[in-house]
C-alpha cells in the first residue's frame, strides 16, 4: 500500500460499485473512476438505462472496463444477490458509491406519507442495503471505501420538501456512524454534499426557482457534474487515506 507520501489520485485497479451510475451526478462519477484506472460496475433502475449508459461508455472509449447491473434497491436480498455475483466475477469490492437518489418538493400540508416513504426508501434504506451487502467482503480484504451522495440541503434544510433534507440528514448520520464503527477494519466511509448541480434533478425546476439560488452561489453558477465527480475521486483514493467521516461540501461556496 505504500506511505501517505506516495499516494496518487488515481483508483488504479479498485472494482467500484456505483448506484444511480446511468445519469447525472453517478454518470460523472463512473466516468471519473474509469478515467483513473478502476473497473467500475455502474447500477441502473432498470436493465435499458444501465445497458445504454454502458453503451454511451465504450463508445467513447471501447477498452473502459464498465459493465451494468440493475438490482431493485428496496430489496436487499435482490441486492445481496447481485453484489455477491459482482465479487465473485471481480474477485473483489473495493469501492461502493451509494449515489442513486430522488427528490420531492412538497409542502407539508400536502405531503402524502407514501412519497415521504418512497424517498426515505431510495435514499436511506438503499444505501444501508447496499452498504450491507459490501462491509462483510470489506472487512475480509482488510479495506474498503464506502461513499455517499448527500446534498447541501443537509447542512440548511430547505423551505418545501422535508422529505429531501430529511433522506440526507439521515445520510450524514449514517457516514459518520459507519466511520467509526468500520475504521477499525480499514473501511474509510464519507459523503460528499453535493449544491446545486446541472442534472435531470435540477433541470426539471423551473427558472424563477433556479435563478435566485444561483444569485446566492459565490462562485456565480450551478455545479457541474464533473465538479461533483472529482470530489469522489479523491475521497475514493489513497489520498484521503486518513479522511473518514468527512462530508465534504462541493457547493461553489
Ligand atoms: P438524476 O435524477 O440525474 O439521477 C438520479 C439517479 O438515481 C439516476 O441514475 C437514476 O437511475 C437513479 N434512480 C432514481 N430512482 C431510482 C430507483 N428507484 N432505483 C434505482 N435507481 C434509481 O439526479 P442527480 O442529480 O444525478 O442525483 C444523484 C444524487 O445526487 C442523488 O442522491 C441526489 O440526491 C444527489 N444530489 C443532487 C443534486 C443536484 O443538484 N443535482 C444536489 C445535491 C445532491
Amino acid at each position: 500500500m505504500g506511505t501517505p507520501s506516495q499516494y496518487t489520485a488515481d483508483v488504479k485497479g479498485k472494482v467500484a460499485v456505483v448506484t444511480g451510475g446511468s445519469r447525472g451526478i453517478g454518470f460523472a462519477i463512473v466516468k471519473k473512476f474509469l478515467e483513473n484506472g478502476a473497473r467500475v460496475i455502474l447500477c441502473g433502475s432498470r436493465q435499458e438505462t444501465a445497458e445504454r449508459a454502458v453503451e454511451k461508455l465504450k463508445e467513447e472509449n471501447s477498452e473502459y472496463p464498465v459493465s451494468g447491473i440493475w438490482p431493485d434497491l428496496s430489496n436487499s436480498s435482490e441486492i445481496e444477490d447481485s453484489f455477491k455475483r459482482v465479487k465473485e466475477e471481480f474477485g473483489t469490492i473495493d469501492i461502493l458509491v451509494n449515489n442513486a437518489g430522488i427528490s420531492a418538493r412538497d409542502s407539508i400540508f400536502n405531503y402524502k406519507p407514501e412519497e415521504f416513504q418512497k424517498i426515505m426508501d431510495l435514499n436511506v434504506n438503499s444505501a444501508f442495503y447496499c452498504t450491507k451487502a459490501v462491509v462483510e467482503y470489506m472487512k475480509e480484504q482488510e479495506g474498503g471505501v464506502i461513499l455517499n451522495t448527500s446534498s447541501m440541503v443537509s447542512i440548511y434544510g430547505q423551505p418545501s420538501g422535508c422529505g429531501y433534507p430529511t433522506s440526507k440528514f439521515a445520510i450524514n448520520g449514517m457516514t459518520k456512524s459507519l466511520a467509526r464503527e468500520l475504521g477499525k477494519y480499514h473501511i474509510r466511509v464519507n459523503a460528499v454534499a453535493p449544491g446545486v448541480t446541472n442534472t435531470d434533478m435540477v433541470s426539471s425546476l423551473p427558472k424563477e426557482v433556479i435563478q435566485p439560488i444561483i444569485a446566492t452561489i459565490p462562485l456565480g453558477r450551478v455545479g457541474e457534474p464533473e465538479d461533483v465527480a472529482n470530489a469522489f475521486l479523491y475521497l475514493a483514493s489513497d489520498m484521503a487515506s486518513y479522511v473518514s467521516g468527512e462530508i465534504l461540501s462541493v457547493d461553489g461556496a
